[in-house]
């Protein structure tokens, strides 16, 4: 393994600051749950503040659902799906679902600022990933809503019920939409409760959901901790659990389930592997390789986490990822250069950072390029780890950060061997120049989604989603209406 001492970049270019205006998002100081179509403070009065995590500036109170929330919530989507919404023809679903989607575009600005603002992701990746993806999920769904009969699931597709959602915060506008629009289209309503960290997006879709006129109670929000999501996965009344979020959760949660007859379909964490062939564009690899895991500061379940690259350009390939590491900008959110954002919390940074030392006890080497973190906020330089084993705890755990772990493979065989060396099956990353060799290693790799020469590229049509430790069920295309079609 190299041991390449840190390459400045070509050229020391210091960018004048281009922020996004914060004005562009208005947040209300005060901030209730969304039940039967209104807003209203949780039964009990007790909220939480969110805060900014790039200043740690409170941005808003938030309601906290109790046990009487929930219940208030189920109730109201289970009237809506049994008068309203789930009698509703296909064709007249798809109208509302186009509305939704044509409000996220109308307001895609504020809602990015407020993203990057609640979630600390840098403001083109909000403006530019997470918004026109999460409008461009209600667009697809609208398009089956009045199809379904055409969609492989027999003559009268069914609809479950009362679907309750659980959502990370690592993309809260996007988990809400791949949530909420195949369950809409589908004939389902919805009770869906965001990340205690990143409640403001999801709010303001249930603004855009009000304005678009949908029936009240066929999407409720409920804003609060994981006692809530508990409370959610055990009412009696759901018919239906989503799950976006850590194993360790997903595992309780399909304990709960278990028996009760709830339908359950779980998207839980990754250690993917991205694998680079000695043939592979070197340029185009080093791109994927940055996409794959300083792409929203690694908080990705699909991250590239573990670079796997061949024995003979590992050199080389580290010096180009060194150069081009110290190119990129980490700091104000807002800011359309920046690159790396803000941790999302202090939790969050504690985990990276104790795994990130437990890598250098380990022995493997840790690099970062000159980076200033800001004093206040919760920040992470980006991190590179070479030497690195794969018993090492940085290779096997999920970090959910910006930290590569790289590790080197001789064969094909070597590399699927290390690839699929994890309790996860999520996704994982081909570069080869070599067509046959992508069929050779698709036909291998042990995960749910695999990209070749490319990486983290999303879209509706195509299903996402994994299985062993990383869960089962999909989301998006054919294959994500399933999880909510009755059968
Ligand atoms: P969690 O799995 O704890 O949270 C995901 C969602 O579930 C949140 O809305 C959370 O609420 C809620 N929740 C928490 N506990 C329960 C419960 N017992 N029953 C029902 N819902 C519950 O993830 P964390 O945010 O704590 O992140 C921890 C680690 O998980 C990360 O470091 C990362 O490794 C991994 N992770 C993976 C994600 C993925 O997409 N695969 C996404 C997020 C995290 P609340 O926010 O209030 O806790």
């Amino acid at each position: 393994m190299v041991d390449a001492a840190p390459a400045a970049p070509d050229s020391a270019w210091e960018y004048a600051p281009a922020p996004e205006s914060r004005e562009i998002a208005t947040i209300a100081p005060e901030n209730g749950l969304f039940i039967d179509g209104e807003f209203a403070p949780a039964a009990d009065g007790k909220q939480f503040t969110t805060v900014n995590p790039a200043t740690e500036e409170p941005l808003a109170r938030v309601a906290e659902a109790g046990r009487r929330d929930v219940d208030r919530a189920v109730a109201a989507a289970r009237k809506a799906y049994e008068q309203t919404w789930g009698r509703m023809p296909g064709r007249d679903r798809a109208k509302y679902l186009y509305r939704i989607a044509r409000a996220i575009q109308e307001r895609a600005r504020e809602f990015a600022v407020l993203e990057s603002i609640d979630n600390g992701k840098p403001i083109k990746e909000s403006r530019d990933v997470d918004v026109p993806l999460a409008a461009a999920h209600f667009f697809y769904h609208a398009g089956w809503a009045d199809k379904l009969e055409h969609a492989g699931f027999g003559a009268r597709p069914r609809p479950i019920g009362v679907a309750g959602q659980i959502i990370p915060w690592n993309f809260p506008l996007l988990m809400a939409a791949w949530k909420i629009a195949p369950a809409l289209a589908t004939g389902n309503t919805c009770v869906l409760k965001p990340a205690e960290t990143t409640p403001l997006t999801a709010l303001l879709l249930a603004e855009v959901i009000q304005q678009a006129g949908l029936p009240p109670g066929t999407v409720n929000v409920l804003t609060g901790d994981g006692r809530a999501g508990q409370a959610l996965v055990g009412h009696r009344g759901v018919d239906k659990i989503a799950f976006t979020g850590s194993t360790e959760v997903g595992k309780e949660i399909q304990r709960a389930v278990a028996g009760t007859g709830t339908r359950l379909t779980l998207e839980l964490g990754g250690k993917a592997a991205n694998v680079v062939f000695d043939d592979a564009p070197l340029e185009g690899a080093i791109e994927g390789i940055v996409n794959g895991i300083f792409f929203n500061q690694g908080h990705v379940c699909c991250a590239g986490s573990r670079l796997l690259v061949q024995e003979s350009i590992a050199d080389a390939l580290l010096d180009k990822l060194k150069r081009r590491l110290g190119t990129l900008r980490l700091g104000d959110p807002l800011d359309k250069n920046t690159d790396i954002g803000a941790i999302n919390s202090r939790e969050q940074l504690d985990k990276i950072e104790e795994l990130a030392a437990a890598g250098e006890q380990e022995g493997a080497e840790r690099w970062s390029p000159p980076c200033p973190l800001p004093a206040a906020g919760y920040w992470f330089a980006p991190t590179v780890f070479s030497g690195v084993s794969q018993s090492h705890r940085i290779a096997r755990e999920e970090i959910f950060g910006p930290v590569l772990s790289v590790l080197t493979f001789r064969t094909p065989e070597e590399a699927v061997a290390k690839a699929n060396n994890t309790p996860y099956g999520l996704s994982a990353g081909v570069w080869t120049d070599k067509g046959s060799r992508i069929l050779w290693m698709t036909q291998r790799l042990r995960a749910g989604v695999i990209w070749a020469n490319t990486y983290n590229r999303f879209d509706p049509a195509s299903p996402f989603g994994g299985y062993r430790e990383s869960g089962f069920g999909r989301e998006g295309g054919r294959h994500g209406l399933a999880a909510y079609i009755d059968g």
